[in-house]
């Protein structure tokens, strides 16, 4: 055990992940289906099973109580009586990486730190330097040189000082560890420090409260550093605990990229622990993730829960993407495409029957991935003496 009262990052004894615990009897007698009722869609809604300790100071922006969208026309195109998605693309900076970061900033801040740093592809760096504006600190991130521009804009739009890195995202986190050891910055890395997990455990618990305590069998999680999967495995244990569902679980499911699957590749193989992937690519910046700190415990996660893992391509993802938009108005990112697209393989597989209910992680919106997405330059000329042949013109030639 670890004190709670300090700033931490992982054990000292043994450099492994460390979780919060709370005394979960006393937070059954007060978080109640019945006390909920009145408490708001936000991360406070679950204050007792939660590390902030002052909620009126906590930088917050509005993250969480998501919605759990009914997908019909692509539940029926895949195959499902009832498949859901969970629409993280609505939270504060466009991801859920928001909920985790609302946690770690604001645990941080109350701990005493005054620099928080990241090593970030994007999403995790676009929210940290949210919640540092809005809780007065500091924020250093470190961006491989080739980000997207408009993630680079964001962080600096939010005050972040941006480093850019010659190499991968693991080389931003050795960058980010440099300046952490010099300089006092606190690292709010993946599993590196105990509240990124604690904030992401809330979609589980959302899914929980929005189905009216009761799970779904399956969740598809596009995963690269498994903040997500791990928080969520969490919570469900600690929510059995508290009484508020029994020990049935979701068959958890991981997607990640055809070109950066260690996760698929030790979950294949029955290994414990997986090894780092040697030249990730791949379009879904959350995704690109050679190595995970919390692999093991994401691996445990699949097997107790009778879960898999798959990969799906690049090009399918953008697949994907186009059929979440088109089909439900959703633009997501790609990672989310890859959810979707798994959903439907595990329904041809057969690994996943119709009666399942399946709920789809869309993990991020489309909005910061408008690169990916072809655009029309013709233009009509409203002055043309028939405008009308202009537009028929201008039809003909398709939606692009
Ligand atoms: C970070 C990220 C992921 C991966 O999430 P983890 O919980 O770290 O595995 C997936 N999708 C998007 C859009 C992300 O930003």
């Amino acid at each position: 055990m670890c004190p709670a009262d300090a700033l931490i990052t992982t054990c000292p004894a043994c450099a492994k992940v460390l979780f919060a615990r709370y005394d979960l009897s006393a937070a059954a007698s007060e978080m109640s289906p019945a006390s909920l009722a009145s408490r708001p869609w936000n991360l406070s809604r679950y204050a007792e099973i939660l590390p902030v300790q002052d909620w009126a100071t906590a930088p917050m922006l509005g993250e969480g109580g998501t919605p759990l969208h009914e997908a019909p026309t692509l539940g029926r195109e895949f195959g499902f009586d009832r498949l859901l998605v969970k629409d993280e693309s609505l939270n504060p900076t466009g991801s859920f990486k928001a909920r985790g970061l609302a946690m770690a900033v604001a645990r941080a801040r109350e701990l005493g730190a005054v620099t928080v740093a990241i090593p970030s592809a994007g999403n995790a760096a676009a929210a940290m330097a949210a919640y540092a504006a809005r809780a007065g600190l500091r924020a250093i991130v470190a961006m491989p040189r080739d980000v997207p521009p408009v993630m680079k804009a964001e962080c600096i739009a939010l005050g972040a000082t941006v480093l850019l890195v010659d190499g991968l995202i693991d080389d931003c986190g050795k960058v980010i560890r440099a300046g952490a050891a010099a300089h006092g910055w606190f690292d709010v890395s993946t599993l590196r420090e105990p509240y990124r997990a604690e904030g992401k455990k809330t979609m589980g618990i959302e899914i929980a409260d929005q189905l009216g305590w009761r799970l779904p069998d399956a969740i598809i999680y596009p995963t690269g550093g498994g903040t997500g999967i791990v928080g969520m495995w969490k919570a469900f244990a600690e929510l059995e605990a508290m009484g508020l569902i029994g020990p049935e679980r979701p068959k958890m499911i991981v997607v990640q990229a055809a070109g950066c699957a260690p996760i698929v590749r030790a979950f294949e193989s029955g290994a414990a622990h997986a090894e780092r992937w040697p030249n990730a690519t791949t379009i879904a910046a959350g995704l690109r993730v050679p190595a995970a700190i919390g692999d093991y415990l994401i691996l445990t996660a699949l097997r107790e829960s009778g879960g898999t893992a798959l990969t799906v391509t690049d090009a399918e993802m953008m697949e994907g993407m186009t059929l979440a938009a088109r089909r439900e108005g959703m633009f997501v990112s790609p990672e989310s495409g890859a959810a979707f697209i798994a959903a439907r393989r595990l329904r041809e597989s057969g690994f996943l029957k119709p009666e399942d209910l399946t709920v789809v992680f869309a993990t991020g919106s489309g909005l910061m991935h408008t690169d990916l997405i072809a655009t029309p330059d013709a233009v009509i000329d409203p002055t043309a003496p028939d405008l009308t042949a202009a537009i028929d013109r201008r039809m003909a030639a398709g939606s692009r």
